[in-house]
């Protein structure tokens, strides 16, 4: 039995990140400033590595590791061709837990079929409900198609949570009405202060939404009670007089790097140790054991100590 990898703080990785791809059929405010770097995204000769690649990557970091769990992410994850086998792949390697973070669009005519290649759950990014707002947040129609894909997910079995990004005089409007579009359908909601990233690294402030403000504008509506922060969550959580989840992912107000157990996987297979650093760690499948040992001790190293502040990269291509 080989030690575990872990820095001063007794950080860990137990949960990979990978991002399939750095294209997205979404022009999402907040990973691109305009159309123009979604087209050098999407045209940019990145097709993602392929199935039996990746898959060989990621049995080498889970015979070391031992993952908990996989979250498949990008770029959009439901563009990357073989998905369902690449699932299929991960579960028949042991991974404990394989989940996804998808913006739906796609998810009507695939959701069954992931689950039944073992997918656990779904996170789909649902930044509004409002029509107008959708196209303002994404740059894309249509909320009806995404709703369509969180029902196909909701019936095929998956469990589905909702993420949505706050961002002042964008869609500090939808947050009431993404609520009780959750509630309704009994489904945990969780909303995002926006994150200095990529174009927003030297202005996100502008749009900050903190958690104290979140939670007034829930508060107008619902009595809430904190709960307990579980160990590596990004998000906190509260519940209402009525037994309804919510929660708030604080990186700015409330920084959750403490006990961070993540690891990143780009799409052309190399590792990040942290959201914020931009010097990626390259790995191939015919990394040594030793080589392997250096790099990962490198990532963890990666890791910042108490607050994520900020990194020019987009979540497009560090994968969200
Ligand atoms: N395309 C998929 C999706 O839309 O869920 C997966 C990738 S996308 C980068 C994942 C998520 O990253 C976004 O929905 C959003 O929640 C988050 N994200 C990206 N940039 C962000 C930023 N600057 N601040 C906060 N969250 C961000």
């Amino acid at each position: 039995m080989m030690d575990v990898i872990r820095d001063q703080y007794g950080r860990t990785f137990r949960t990979l990140r990978v991002s399939l791809l750095s294209h997205c059929n979404f022009g999402c405010v907040y990973c691109v400033a305009g159309e123009e770097e979604l087209r050098e995204w999407n045209e940019a000769p990145d097709r993602g590595l392929g199935a039996p690649e990746l898959l060989e990557i990621i049995r080498r970091l889970h015979e070391r590791l031992e993952l908990e769990t996989v979250r498949l992410t990008g770029g959009e994850p439901l563009l990357y061709p073989g998905l369902a086998g690449l699932v299929e792949g991960l579960r028949s390697m042991g991974i404990p837990r394989i989940k996804m973070t998808t913006n739906g669009a796609l998810l009507e005519r695939k959701a069954a079929l992931l689950k039944q290649a073992g997918l656990e759950s779904i996170n789909v990014s649902l930044d509004a409900v409002d029509e107008a707002v959708f196209v303002r947040m994404s740059r894309r129609n249509s909320v009806a198609r995404v709703i369509r894909g969180i029902d196909a997910a909701l019936d095929a079995g998956l469990s589905v949570k909702l993420n949505a990004v706050i961002m002042k005089g964008m869609n500090d409007g939808q947050v009431l009405p993404l609520l009780e579009f959750a509630f309704t359908r009994g489904i945990t909601i969780r909303f995002l202060e926006v994150m200095a990233m990529g174009h927003l690294y030297h202005h996100s402030e502008h749009y900050l939404l903190s958690r104290q403000d979140i939670l007034q504008l829930i508060g107008e509506r619902y009595e809430l009670t904190p709960l307990e922060r579980e160990p590596a969550a990004t998000a906190q959580y509260w519940v209402t007089a009525r037994g309804q989840r919510v929660g708030i992912i604080a990186n700015e107000s409330e920084p959750f790097c403490r006990d961070c157990d993540r690891l990143r996987l780009d799409s052309s297979g190399r590792m990040y140790g942290c959201l914020s650093s931009d010097h990626p760690i390259g790995l191939g499948t015919a990394e040594t054991a030793a080589g392997l040992e250096e790099k990962l001790r490198a990532a963890l190293a990666q890791k910042q100590d108490l607050r994520f502040t900020g990194s020019e990269l987009s979540m497009l291509q560090i994968g969200g």
